[in-house]
């Protein structure tokens, strides 16, 4: 294996050396003997083996057998400096080109076990499922298209109408009249070609409405812009089949999304139960949002979508953790996207969460 040096910039400070690798972040290392201020430079000569490095810091006159330049090297690792230059790319210059952002993001995240390909390669084998493509599944859908996620199911019974057009860019004028699922399916086909997708024009009025779509798919998505329980439904249906869930919706005034990793986190229904109607719960919010949704105009709906494309990303690739995982997250757009975190507490008596 050839290993690689991270993009990153260093100096020797006292008996520390200071590692660069992002404006917001240094590594300070113990380095008394300046070996691994050595290693480092030996590595930015380009790619090499253990064998290799350890020439170079010979050369260089830094003696250190093998296992010494291995142990260095797993400790770069754990700190996230190197990666393995056979899987730095997808090996089609075609998908690379088309994925060359997204490897370049996953850079930082990269390691000997785990090369940036791998991270692009499971969006690229992932389905995920999108529960509504209107105000809030519009952007959503574009985000989880741009990602290269590789299967789309899209779920929606609406049709395009004049007063989608203030913030859903997935359709066009001649669209009006038209199948969402449909056209969101049209769009995502000649968007990337390379992108399996499925519409499906189905209302959902119930969690078994879900229920058959649901093989093969990796997390489940979408808005709640649609029937006050949509959202309880939805998460009933993932839940119960064991999904990843990113859920949110925007007003003019809050833009709000949570998640539920079955199992692991309380689900919205939990919320819903711990916060009957009224009392201020994921569902009223979300009932108080139904009559202000014709306000919805680009920047929150873009907004909103890439939230949930994001956490849907930490979830597919586990590049973090998620974010919003068994907790509710609302952004103030009047007040500078200003974040309140709000944890769900678990309901011991949930009919949807596993026991
Ligand atoms: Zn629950």
């Amino acid at each position: 294996m050839r290993i690689v040096l991270k993009e990153c910039a260093w100096e020797p400070l006292g008996g520390e050396l200071l590692v660069l690798t992002d404006p917001r972040e240094v590594i300070r290392l113990r380095d008394q003997d300046g070996q691994v201020g050595a290693l480092l430079t030996a590595l930015d000569e380009g790619p090499g083996t253990v064998a290799g490095l350890r020439d170079r810091l010979a050369a260089a006159g830094v003696e250190l057998d093998e296992d010494a330049v291995r142990a260095a090297i797993e400790g770069l690792d754990a700190l996230g400096l190197v990666e393995c230059e056979s899987d730095l790319t997808l090996g089609d210059p075609a998908l690379d080109a088309r994925h060359a952002s997204t490897l370049a993001f996953f850079g930082p995240y990269a390691t000997l076990d785990r090369p940036r390909a791998d991270f692009v390669n499971q969006l690229r084998r992932s389905h995920v499922l999108v529960a509504g493509v209107g105000a809030t599944g519009s952007s959503l859908v574009q985000c989880l298209a741009g990602l290269g996620v590789g299967r789309l199911t899209l779920v929606d019974r609406g049709e395009v109408e004049p007063g989608d057009f203030a913030g859903q860019f997935l359709y066009r004028h001649a669209d009006i009249g038209a199948s969402k699922a449909e056209r969101a399916a049209a769009w995502v086909r000649a968007y990337d070609p390379c992108a399996e997708v499925r519409p499906v024009d189905r209302w959902i009025s119930g969690p078994d409405d879900l229920k058959d779509l649901l093989d093969d798919v990796d997390l489940v998505a979408g808005g709640l812009d649609g029937h006050p329980e949509a959202h309880l439904w939805v998460n009933e249906a993932a839940v119960r089949a064991g999904l990843p869930l990113v859920v949110g919706g925007a007003t003019r005034s809050e833009i709000t999304y949570c998640s539920v990793d079955p199992g692991r986190t309380p689900c919205v229904q939990c919320d819903e139960n711990n916060h009957p109607a009224g009392a201020g719960g994921f569902a009223e919010r979300a009932r108080g949002r139904l009559t202000a949704r014709t306000a919805l105009i680009g920047p929150p709906a873009l907004q909103i979508g890439s939230l949930i494309a994001y956490e849907a990303l930490r979830y597919l690739t586990r590049f973090e953790e998620p974010r919003a995982a068994g907790a509710l997250i609302t952004l103030d757009p009047s007040n500078g996207m200003v974040q309140e975190h709000r944890p769900f507490t678990p309901d011991p008596g949930c009919p949807v969460c596993p026991r």
